[in-house]
């Protein structure tokens, strides 16, 4: 870590005007966390569970879950760690899980497919829970939720293996429970679901994806792909306001966390949180401590009048260069 790192690493991410913005991050490998730590992250935002699953030759039992969830929890302790059950399907894909469809993103993924086969949803929420005894910094996340019956089914299990382990004398409590808003049909059920969870998390890499009708993975409209499409911006700031309608923490997990404008715009639309990536942490946190929330907000304003992405995008690129 350079001298520079090391003294950002310990300054607070608060604006000029004292504005505090939690900067967290998302892991998915262990080796992730000692980076984050390293630069400064103030939780997990959004750990992919995915990640140990694809590197393996077959679904990994619950002990062998417990040892590598429990790394991330005790390495992080006592600040939040955000897992979020497995999301595959997509673009993602087990080799002994194999998923065969003609439009896979519209398909099997996250938690339909988990929903589908309880006992791997099961035997990972139980392992989740057992990786916590002793720390209790867990927060569980469902991924690509469309419908409250997923929420309501996925409370039923977890209420279940809360009971079963404590039954058998384990030292656990209910973890926090949030949904992640990246399927635009969820985007208008925010208050239903804060209804019945603890937090919501927009997954914006999706989110975009889905509005934009837009592969992200797919290079020939990869310049259709646009985060700062004023749809997008709109979906956004119309989610953090629901959220805190019901007086529930709205986070933020997607690339766009991760870049400095889309930082400071994600701030003054009222996020109380943003996750991003190591590798850009130092970046976002300069801009904020560079701003006040109220020159935030002027940034914001400008491009919510503004009807082109392009237009948008350059607009920003300009600012945060003026920013320095
Ligand atoms: C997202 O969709 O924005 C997200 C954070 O999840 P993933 O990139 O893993 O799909
Ligand atoms: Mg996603």
């Amino acid at each position: 870590v350079t001298a520079e790192l090391a003294t950002l690493r310990d300054l607070p991410a608060i604006t000029k005007d004292g504005h505090r913005m939690p900067l967290w991050v998302n892991t998915g490998l262990t080796a992730d966390v000692s980076r984050a730590l390293e630069r400064g992250a103030e939780g997990i935002g959004l750990y992919r569970t995915e990640i140990p699953f694809m590197v393996r030759d077959f679904f990994p039992s619950e002990m062998e879950q417990t040892q590598i969830y429990r790394k991330q929890l005790e390495a992080f302790a006592p600040h939040p760690v955000t897992m979020r059950t497995l999301d595959i399907g997509g673009d993602k894909s087990l080799p002994y899980f194999p998923i065969k469809e003609e439009n896979p993103f519209l398909g099997w993924r996250g938690i339909r497919v988990t929903l589908d086969h309880p006992e791997i949803f099961l035997v990972q929420i139980r392992a989740m829970l057992r990786a916590s005894e002793g720390l209790d910094n867990l927060r569980i996340m469902l991924p690509m939720v469309t419908s409250v019956y997923e929420v309501d089914e996925s409370n039923r299990l977890l209420d279940r293996a809360v009971r079963e382990l404590q039954e058998d004398g384990h030292d656990i409590k209910r973890p926090p429970v949030g949904v992640m808003i990246e399927v635009p049909a969820a985007v208008y059920q925010v208050r239903l679901f804060a209804k019945r969870v603890d937090f919501i998390s927009v997954g914006s890499n999706d989110l975009a994806q889905y509005l934009l009708a837009v592969d992200r993975n797919n290079p020939r409209v990869a310049g259709l792909y646009m985060s700062y499409h004023p749809a997008v911006l709109k979906a956004l700031e119309y989610i953090a306001r629901e959220a805190h309608k019901e007086a529930i923490q709205v986070s933020i997990c997607g690339e766009m966390a991760s870049e400095p404008a889309g930082a400071l715009l994600l701030m003054a639309m009222g996020y109380d949180v943003l996750s991003m990536n190591a590798t850009n942490l130092p970046r976002v946190k300069s801009a904020i401590r560079g701003v006040r929330l109220e020159q935030a907000r002027t940034l914001f304003y400008k491009v919510r009048r503004m009807d082109d992405a392009d237009k948008i995008q350059s607009f920003l690129t300009e600012a945060i260069r003026r920013m320095g």
